[in-house]
């Protein structure tokens, strides 16, 4: 140790013997000294060596294998391997070195967290697939990597703003996920709340002054709540404890977002826990069910708003007893009753379980869930970001059973329909399947299975997957299979296109030049080359009278001029820039049409129209898919691939419009249908392609596609739809799937 101060040494030291401290009376000799050679090691690797804080980095794996022995649980192999996670990364040694000194196994978990390390590397869903794939192997790299996260979140405050903000998004989106999907419930509430600071500092001071402001009144509220809980609690003899837990703000935030819901309009904030110390010789469901019955006694608990995961408890291990019941103030109060155990497991999950010694039931548990992660790894060779679209929908999923016809079980994500269940008996009855008997009943494939289902599928040799299967699926399994489906399909159609489109051009004898392919592509309102193809393929579009729309002057077709400006964005791009014919960087970089280095087209997520504010995510061959910003998709690359993304501006647009969903709300009234569609049919440059309304009860909709040019276009539509009487709400939809 030559190259810290003898203050930072010291402290080191002290850091070190408090983890020491927490370990010694749970692990032999033997198990210490074994932690200790890796300290020493680690420390001397890292001699010099400081974060971003200034701290001495080794604080960093100390606190990494802290998390890993207390909150974690986990054995001394995993805490060896912590303290040495980052050595092989950031310092001169070799995975091989770590290899002889401490053997194969912390050799492999420590390759591991290599490979899955680079926060700032911009290819996270492909580190998600990796990571998955090491899952696979061994869960306890996984469960250090979370742990390394955990570290790096609460240490997050030296970071840039730019780099906190992502790094809590990427928080957000990979590591959350699994944590819950771990049952480690205590991680992942830290990890959100800890990612929302970062991400949201203002809100999350709101919110948590708001709570602050309650919280005499909502201490008030809880006492006079449980003091008679309490007190039938005692005279029957049970030992609990009855305490209150509240939503964390990041929770109370999504649901003001998801809900468009004020703070005060949340009632659910608190929820009231009763840990029960269970007594031997008489079963904890028992238990909890007599306590669930004292409750109802007191409270009137709302009808269908008991929840029993200890009969069945969740995919990740959770046990625990919901009810709902009538507050004294006339709100609904959520009662969670459970056994200190089960306590133990709901917060720490998979280390609980380890724990109890009951790690392989666990195991057994997580084993199918990890053969369908390595199933799904296997089948799916569609991109990255689609896969982990798919995948995390079954991380959050809560399990049903179902049964085949012969009584073998099958586990699916609740909401499951017939489809999800085809697919997974096999690919071909997923594909062939035309519905499904349950229960001797006739079901349709949309059908969603209910726990205790038997399922009999009916399949049918003339049965293809059809595209609006993906409304109805929820296992990333059979989205996967389905996607497959048709990107094979449609690269077909591609090449048909394509081959049609040559002929075409031949027996008119056009040249097929790029130029003539763009005046085709306006002509039918599309957006690019591939769609061209593809519309074609499928006998969407007839080629007719090739000649006289490529004889068109190409002026008066001129479509779509773009400016992209690469700013700070693509690396080599820049460099490029720099190196070649001097150009003023600060200057807009304008790209017209038919300079041919960047294609582009408008993305099916969020549907931008000209005069919205946009980017383009810059994929390869230069090709830009142009986002509205806001776009959720669209935030999801900026979290994991900022480096991708291009400014991009409208400046011309003339003769191109673009399909537009407008949904409508308000009170019904003799003649507002009209009145609607006499507003559109005046509008300048608007065309209609279909409009439904609805009314039901006085409430009136209406969900029109529309063809427009531009968004000022649309606001002066909306504007002038205000104006009808009985109209409340207008909203577009950018969601076009009808
Ligand atoms: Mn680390």
């Amino acid at each position: 140790m030559k190259n810290f101060t003898q203050a930072e040494i010291r402290h080191i030291e002290d850091v070190y013997q408090d983890l020491l401290k927490d370990l010694r009376g749970k692990f032999d000799e033997g198990r210490i000294d074994r932690i200790e050679r890796a300290f020493r090691f680690s420390n001397a690797a890292h001699d010099g060596i400081k974060r971003k804080s200034g701290e001495p980095f080794i604080i960093h794996p100390i606190a990494v294998a802290r998390i890993v022995a207390v909150d974690l649980g986990l054995g001394a192999t995993s805490i060896v391997s912590a303290l040495l996670h980052d050595v092989v990364e950031d310092t001169e040694y070799r995975l091989s070195d770590i290899e002889n000194m401490f053997g194969e196994r912390v050799a492999r978990i420590v390759d591991g967290l290599t490979k899955l390390s680079g926060d700032f590397d911009s290819r996270h869903a492909l580190t998600l697939k990796k990571m998955l794939m090491t899952l696979s192997d061994d869960v306890r790299v996984i469960l250090i990597k979370i742990a390394d996260r955990l570290h790096n979140m609460r240490t997050l405050d030296s970071m840039k703003p730019h780099q906190k903000i992502k790094i809590a998004g990427e928080t957000l989106f990979l590591y959350v996920p699994l944590a819950h999907r771990l049952g480690l419930h205590a991680i992942k509430s830290e990890l959100e709340e800890l990612s929302f600071k970062h991400k949201h500092p203002e809100e999350y001071e709101q919110i948590h002054l708001m709570l602050h402001n309650q919280e005499q009144k909502r201490n008030y509220l809880v006492n006079q709540f449980i003091k008679p809980i309490e007190e039938k609690l005692k005279q029957e003899y049970f030992e609990c404890t009855v305490s209150h837990r509240l939503k964390t703000s990041f929770s109370i935030w999504r649901k003001m977002q998801k809900k468009s819901v004020t703070f005060s309009e949340i009632y659910d904030i608190l929820a009231i826990r009763i840990i029960i110390k269970s007594k031997p010789n008489i079963s904890e469901k028992r238990q909890c069910f007599d306590v669930l019955s004292i409750v109802t006694d007191i409270y009137k608990p709302k009808p269908d708003r008991i929840r029993d995961w200890i009969t069945t408890p969740k995919a990740n291990g959770y046990e625990s007893l919901h009810v709902t019941v009538m507050g004294p103030e006339g709100h609904w109060v959520e009662v969670q009753i459970r056994t200190d155990r089960m306590d133990d497991i709901a917060e720490h999950g998979f280390a609980a379980h380890y724990r109890y010694k009951d790690i392989r039931t666990f195991e057994n548990e997580l084993d199918p869930w990890i053969e369908q992660i390595r199933e799904l790894l296997q089948a799916n060779d569609s991109d990255a970001f689609e896969f982990l679209d798919d995948f995390k929908l079954n991380l959050y999923a809560t399990e049903i059973n179902v049964f085949t016809p012969k009584g073998d079980m099958i586990s699916l994500p609740q909401g499951s329909t017939v489809i999800d269940f085809a697919y997974e008996i096999h690919t071909d009855v997923g594909n062939k399947c035309i519905g499904a008997k349950i229960n001797m009943k006739l079901v349709p494939l949309s059908h969603v299975l209910q726990n205790g289902d038997q399922v009999e599928i009916l399949t049918s040799e003339n049965q293809v997957p059809k595209p609006e299967w993906l409304k109805f699926t929820v296992t990333a399994k059979a989205r996967g299979k389905i996607k497959n489906f048709f990107k094979l399909e449609k690269n077909k159609h591609i090449e048909l296109g394509k081959q049609t489109i040559e002929e075409a051009f031949l027996v008119e004898k056009e040249p097929l030049t790029s130029n003539n392919l763009k005046k085709l592509i306006a002509h039918y309102n599309l957006n690019n080359k591939e769609q061209l193809y593809s519309e074609v393929g499928m006998g969407f579009i007839e080629l007719k009278d090739v000649k006289k729309i490529i004889g068109v002057k190409s002026e008066s077709k001129l479509v779509k001029y773009w400016n992209i400006t690469f700013g700070g964005g693509n690396k080599k791009k820049a460099d490029e820039e720099e190196s070649g014919e001097k150009i003023d960087r600060k200057k807009t970089f304008v790209l017209k049409e038919n300079q041919d280095n960047i294609t582009f087209s408008l993305a099916k997520c969020c549907n931008p129209i000209p005069g919205d504010p946009v980017v383009g995510y810059l994929g390869s061959d230069d090709h830009a898919t142009i986002h509205k910003i806001g776009c959720p998709e669209l935030a999801k690359f900026l979290a994991n691939q900022g480096d991708k993304i291009v400014k991009a501006e409208w400046t011309k647009f003339k003769r191109q419009s673009y399909l537009t969903r407008l949904n409508l709300e308000g009170f019904d009234r003799l003649g507002i249908v009209n009145e609607v569609t006499n507003v559109i049919s005046k509008g300048h440059n608007i065309n209609m392609r279909s409009v439904k309304f609805d009314t039901h009860d006085g409430i009136f909709k209406g969900d029109l596609f529309l063809y427009i040019h531009s968004a000022d276009d649309l606001q002066q539509l909306i504007a002038r739809l205000k104006t009808i009487k009985g109209i409340e709400n207008i909203t577009r939809v950018e969601n076009l799937d009808e």
